[in-house]
């Protein structure tokens, strides 16, 4: 039997709206003893990303093979033949080194999260400012070509309207304070 008492902290918003700055800066955080659910993924590594840190980076054959053998807690097709999941094995490792465990995944992956477990999760949906400003922040991102930022731009206008179906929303306005918020957020339901 898989040991499961850690919790599990889901940040999802669109594409865009701060979800991993907010993540990152949680996972800075010692006393919160936090630890990263590294997703797997058959799209490309970006400049900067590291294979094990950032995504498992397998290909779209591997992909299918695992959830053929129904290796995913939750997987989805995100982008149009890209394919994000998390694995079993993911949870089982960090939960056995007693850890909680923070997602920064989709919409759809966080409530299917929240889903399964259901008493032991916080979804937590990163809103951002307005559509305008997240394809500012996109477009500023400068690592997309144009009908990658236009699909991302499309499936972030659909997300948000899921937002009242997450246990909390943070409005990502203001850097400082939304990272401040979160903390607080996090820190209770730890403590809860
Ligand atoms: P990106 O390509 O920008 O790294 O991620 C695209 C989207 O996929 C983001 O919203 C990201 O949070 C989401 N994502 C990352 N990992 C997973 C996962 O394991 N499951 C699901 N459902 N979405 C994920």
């Amino acid at each position: 039997m898989a040991f499961t008492q850690g919790k599990l902290i889901v940040f999802s918003a669109p594409s865009g709206s701060g979800k991993t700055t907010l993540v990152r800066h949680l996972l800075g955080k010692p006393e919160l003893a936090l630890s990263f659910s590294v997703s797997a993924t058959s799209r490309e590594k970006r400049k900067g990303e590291t294979d094990g840190k950032d995504y498992y980076f397998i290909s779209s054959e591997d992909f299918k093979q695992k959830i053929e053998q129904a290796a995913f807690v939750e997987h989805e097709e995100v982008y149009s033949g890209m394919f994000y999941g998390t694995l079993k094995s993911e949870l089982e490792r960090l939960w056995a080194a007693g850890k909680n465990i923070i997602f920064d995944i989709d919409v759809e992956g966080g409530l299917n999260i929240k889903a399964q477990y259901p008493d032991r999760t916080l979804a937590v949906f990163v809103q951002p400012p307005s559509v305008e400003e997240l394809e500012k922040r996109l477009r500023n991102r400068q690592s997309e070509t144009e009908d990658k930022i236009q699909m991302r731009i499309d499936k972030a206008t659909r997300e948000l309207t899921y937002a009242n179906r997450f246990d909390v929303v943070i409005e990502n306005n203001e850097l400082e304070t939304a990272k401040a918020q979160a903390y607080r957020l996090v820190q209770e339901f730890l403590n809860r």
